[in-house]
C-alpha cells in the first residue's frame, strides 16, 4: 500500500495528523508539495512570503531526509500533478490537512475529481491540523448557526475537546526508487522578488526555536505586554502558524498555566474564529460581511494618499512606523496593524481591500482568513461589529497609550530620533527652532500630516451613515 501525503500549509513533522494517518496504514509514504502558479502569482502573490515558503520547504525536505525519506516537489496544478504522481508510484490514498479558504477548498475538490477520474483508485483522506480545535467549522450557536460574534465563539471554543498531541515520526519509509524528487527553485527562478529587507527565517526548526524562546520568557507577561509597541514581546509565531511550521494545537498544549498564557490562548482563538468565519462566509473574501455596507460605502480613490500610506510618509509617526516595519520585516505589531488599518479606512477613507492587498503582498504571515477578518473588523464592515466611532483610532492617542516613550516610533522613523518627547506624537506642532535643533524640518525631513485627524473623523462618521 502506498500513500501520498500532500503538504500545503502544514509544513512540519510534529503533530501532523495527515502524516500520522498515512504512516499508520501504509507501507510506503510519499510526501509531496506542488508549487502552484495560481498561488504564486495570483491575487495574493508575494515575493516575501514565497521566499519564506521556500525556506519552509527546504527545512521540511531536510527533516524528511534525516528520517530516511524526502520531499517530492512538483511544479503545476495539484489536480494534474497529484493524479500523475499517484499513478507513477501506484498510490491508493492521498492524505492532506483540510483548509478553509475558498481557493483551497475549490482546489481540493478539483483534486478529488481528478483522482476519481484517474485509472487507479486513490482514496482522498482529509485530516485536521489547521486550527487549535479539531474542526473550526463544526462549532455552532445553540440555534445551529455559524458564529459571527467573537465572545460566544470563544466560550464554546474553550469547552471543545482537544485531541492528543502527536510526536514527529522517528523514521520514515524510503521514497520509491527511481522517483524523480524535483528541485526547489529559487525565488528568482519563480520570477518573484524579495521586497522585504529583514525577514524572519522560515521552517519548522525556526518555528520550534521561536516557540521555545517565547514560552521560556515572554508568555508570562503576555497579557500585560502584548499591546506595548516598544517591548516587542509578542510571540512572532504568526508566519509559522500560517504555514503550519508548528501546529496551533501544539502551541496551545505547551502553554504554561497563568494569566499571560490565558491571554495568549485567546489570541489563538481569534485565529480559529476568523477561519470559522471565512469557511462559513466565503464571499467575505471579496465583499463586506455586513450587508448594509456591501457596495454602499463611497471610498476615496486617492492613489497619492494610498502610496503615502504604503511608504510610511503620512506625517503621523505611529502610522509611518508601522508601515515601515512592514516593509522592513514583513511583519507588523498587532497594535500598529490596528492603527494603520483605522487610518487607511477612516482617516483616508480608502477601501479596506486596498489595505488588505498591500498587507498580503508584504506580510510573511499574510493569511486570507486572518487578514480579511481583521481588515473587515477594523473597517467596521465585518463580523463582531461595534459602532463605527469605537474603531476610529486617533494616532496620537494610540501612541500615548501604546508607545508612551516613543521607542517604537524612533526605531522605525529615524528622522524623528532626536525630536523631544513632547512633540513626538504630533511633530507638526514643533516650533521651527526645535525642528532645527532636532534636525527634523517638518515638510522637509519629515512630511506634514496628509490629513487632519479631527476633520477626517467627522467625514468618516458621515461616510458610514449609509441607509
Ligand atoms: P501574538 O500576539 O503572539 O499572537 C499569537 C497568535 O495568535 C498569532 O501568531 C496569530 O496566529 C494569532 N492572532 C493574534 N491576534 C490575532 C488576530 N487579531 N486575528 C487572528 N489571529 C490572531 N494575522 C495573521 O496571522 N495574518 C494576517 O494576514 C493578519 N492580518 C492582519 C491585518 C490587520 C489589519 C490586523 C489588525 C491584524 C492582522 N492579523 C493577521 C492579526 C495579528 O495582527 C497578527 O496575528 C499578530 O500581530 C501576529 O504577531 P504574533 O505572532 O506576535 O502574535
Amino acid at each position: 500500500m502506498t500513500a501520498l501525503v500532500w503538504f500545503r500549509r502544514d509544513l512540519r513533522l510534529h503533530d501532523h495528523p495527515a502524516l500520522r494517518a498515512a504512516l499508520a496504514r501504509d507501507e510506503r509514504v510519499v510526501p509531496v508539495f506542488c508549487l502552484d502558479e495560481r498561488l504564486l502569482r495570483g491575487r495574493h502573490s508575494s515575493g516575501a512570503r514565497t521566499q519564506f515558503l521556500l525556506e519552509c520547504l527546504a527545512d521540511l525536505d531536510r527533516a524528511l531526509r534525516e528520517r530516511g525519506s524526502g520531499l517530492v516537489l512538483r511544479e503545476g496544478p495539484p489536480e494534474y500533478e497529484l493524479a500523475r504522481l499517484a499513478d507513477e508510484v501506484g498510490a491508493d490514498s492521498l492524505h492532506f490537512t483540510r483548509d478553509v479558504t475558498p481557493f483551497a477548498r475549490a482546489r481540493g475538490a478539483r483534486v478529488r475529481e481528478a483522482l476519481a477520474a484517474a485509472s487507479s483508485e486513490v482514496e482522498p483522506c482529509g485530516h485536521t491540523g489547521l486550527s487549535a480545535v479539531e474542526e473550526v467549522g463544526a462549532l455552532h450557536t445553540q440555534a445551529g448557526k455559524p458564529y459571527t460574534i467573537f465572545t460566544p465563539f470563544h466560550r464554546t471554543w474553550e469547552r471543545e475537546p482537544r485531541r492528543e498531541l502527536l510526536g514527529a515520526p522517528r523514521k520514515l519509509p524510503r521514497l520509491p526508487s527511481g522517483l524523480a524528487k524535483g528541485r526547489l527553485p529559487s525565488l528568482k527562478a519563480l520570477g518573484l522578488q524579495q521586497e522585504v529587507q529583514r525577514p524572519a527565517r522560515g521552517g519548522e526548526r525556526a518555528a520550534r526555536e521561536r516557540l521555545r524562546e517565547f514560552l521560556a520568557k515572554d508568555v508570562r507577561d503576555y497579557g500585560l505586554g502584548r499591546d506595548a509597541l516598544g517591548e516587542d514581546s509578542t510571540s512572532r509565531l504568526s508566519p509559522y502558524l500560517h504555514f503550519g511550521c508548528v501546529s496551533p494545537r501544539e502551541v496551545e498544549a505547551r502553554l504554561p498555566p497563568g494569566a499571560g498564557a490565558e491571554a495568549f490562548r485567546r489570541q489563538l482563538c481569534w485565529r480559529d474564529f476568523h477561519h470559522h468565519v471565512l469557511l462559513h462566509f466565503p464571499r467575505n473574501a471579496h465583499s463586506e460581511f455586513q450587508e448594509r455596507y456591501r457596495g454602499k460605502l463611497r471610498w476615496s480613490r486617492s492613489r497619492r494618499n494610498f502610496e503615502r500610506w504604503c511608504e510610511g510618509q503620512t506625517g503621523y509617526p505611529l502610522i509611518d512606523a508601522g508601515m515601515r516595519q512592514l516593509r522592513r520585516e514583513g511583519w507588523m505589531h498587532n497594535r500598529a496593524r490596528l492603527a494603520v488599518g483605522s487610518f487607511l479606512t477612516k482617516d483616508l477613507g480608502i477601501d479596506w481591500r486596498w489595505g488588505e492587498r498591500h498587507f498580503m503582498r508584504l506580510l510573511l504571515d499574510g493569511d486570507e482568513a486572518n487578514n480579511n477578518g481583521n481588515w473587515q473588523w477594523i473597517a467596521s464592515v465585518g463580523t463582531d461589529p461595534q459602532p463605527v466611532f469605537r474603531r476610529i483610532y486617533n494616532p496620537a492617542r494610540q501612541m500615548e497609550t501604546h508607545d508612551p516613550d516613543g521607542r517604537y516610533v524612533r526605531r522605525w522613523v529615524p528622522e524623528l530620533a532626536n525630536v523631544p518627547e513632547e512633540y513626538l506624537r504630533e511633530p507638526w506642532r514643533m516650533p521651527t527652532t526645535v525642528q532645527r535643533e532636532a534636525g527634523c524640518l517638518i515638510g522637509g525631513d519629515y512630511p506634514r500630516p496628509i490629513v487632519d485627524h479631527a476633520q477626517a473623523r467627522r467625514e468618516a462618521l458621515e461616510r458610514y451613515r449609509v441607509s
